[in-house]
């Protein structure tokens, strides 16, 4: 099969023929038809630091996917072919005291799809069993197929109650901009979104919050005047991983408010204590997705009328690749999907509409 593989130690990504997943009787296989590019898959593109560190060589990348159930294993009895399905790109243990509690989401001894164990940048995936949900049929598959970014979005804006309260969230990368769209659905008043990035603030204007603000122009504590804002934000969710958001997210923030942090940062920062300390702030760290609450509340969130589809912005052929990473490395864009709908037919590469004619579009 074709596969966007890191197959040398060095920067870059290459299609390459690899042998096909196998199945195990616990597994389910599912035939790829779109995917994301995520944040994690251009890291490993780059070969930064972190990911010469982390990725084995060679490795199927990515992890974002929609895909269609073509066979199942001898010990699945609730999968079937042909169901859309996605997969859940943390797969546990199974065996820690977080998992046998229940708490699936917090094991201690979590695999990456796409990152410590063969992904979705594939014609087909292999996943456990309980890796895999099943979508609503209403769920459209451009939308199911980025419900991994989705739902780290979903995880951290519902960590706390957003109900008539003001809601910071800095970084407006595709996920920043799904996370406010999530807190405005679920009931925010104000949703205030910072980025440096001009495109980016347009794109998180198109969702629907109060303010998309560059920091650099206005100042958060200018846009809290402006919107006769008394004792700060209630709610912080920190998107961007940077070290100037952050601090000036603890500065806006009122007494007793909440933090969720999803952003990654690049090294240790220094943040000052005191604002922590005296302003009595809640930090929660966030990693990945509830399993699967997290799925569920996306999936009705969906029903119930949010919509983050103007967050997708490219669409192209996993054969144009290099094109998706390029727009991803230079910030203009949201979601960026490969789609993997396409066979060859006597050498001439057809758009195959079938797997999808079944599906809500
Ligand atoms: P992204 O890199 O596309 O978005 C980050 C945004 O922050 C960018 O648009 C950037 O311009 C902006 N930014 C940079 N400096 C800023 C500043 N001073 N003020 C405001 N904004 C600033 O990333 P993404 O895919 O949207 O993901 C968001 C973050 O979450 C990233 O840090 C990513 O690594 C992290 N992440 C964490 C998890 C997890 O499970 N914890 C999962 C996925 C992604
Ligand atoms: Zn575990």
């Amino acid at each position: 099969m074709k596969a966007l593989v890191k197959s040398r130690d060095s920067r870059g990504l290459w299609l390459e023929e690899v042998p096909e997943p196998e199945l195990g009787i616990n597994d389910v296989k599912v035939r790829v038809l779109l995917t994301g590019i995520c944040g994690t898959d251009l890291h490993i593109y780059e070969w930064d630091a972190w990911a010469k560190s982390t990725i084995p060589v060679p490795m199927v990348i990515g992890h974002e996917f929609v895909g269609e159930v073509v066979a199942v294993g001898s010990n699945v009895a609730d999968f079937q072919p042909g169901e859309l399905v996605s997969g859940e790109g943390h797969v546990i243990c199974g065996r820690c005291r977080n998992c046998l509690a229940g708490r699936r989401h917090l094991c201690a001894h979590t695999q990456g799809v796409g990152v410590n164990r063969a992904g979705a940048f594939a014609e087909y995936i292999v996943l456990p069993m309980t890796n895999i949900w099943r979508h609503d049929p209403k769920v459209k598959p451009e939308i199911a197929a980025i419900f991994d970014p989705l739902g780290n979005a979903v995880h951290t804006a519902l960590s706390f109650p957003v109900l008539g309260e003001d809601v910071l969230v800095t970084g407006a990368g595709p996920i920043g901009i799904m996370a406010a769209a999530v807190a405005r659905h679920a009931g925010a008043r104000h949703v205030v979104i910072t980025d440096l990035n001009p495109y980016r603030l347009a794109l998180a204007a198109k969702i629907g919050v109060t303010a998309a603000v560059n920091p650099q122009v206005t100042s958060v504590n200018d846009v809290q005047k402006q919107l006769g804002m008394q004792e700060g934000f209630d709610v912080g969710l920190e998107m961007s991983g940077n070290p100037a958001a952050f601090r000036e997210m603890l500065a806006n923030m009122s007494h007793g408010a909440k933090i969720a942090m999803l952003g990654i940062p690049a090294a240790e920062m220094a943040i000052d204590w005191h604002q922590v300390i005296f302003s009595m702030l809640t930090i929660k760290g966030i990693y990945g997705r509830e399993m699967y609450e997290t799925w569920y509340k996306m999936t009705v969130m969906l029903e119930c009328g949010l919509d983050i589809s103007p967050v997708i912005t490219h669409r192209l052929s996993y054969r144009d690749y290099e094109e998706g990473f390029e727009a991803m490395r230079s910030g203009n864009c949201g979601k960026v999907i490969l789609d993997w709908r396409e066979q060859e037919l006597g050498g001439v590469h057809v758009a195959v509409q079938r797997s999808l004619a079944s599906f809500t579009t």
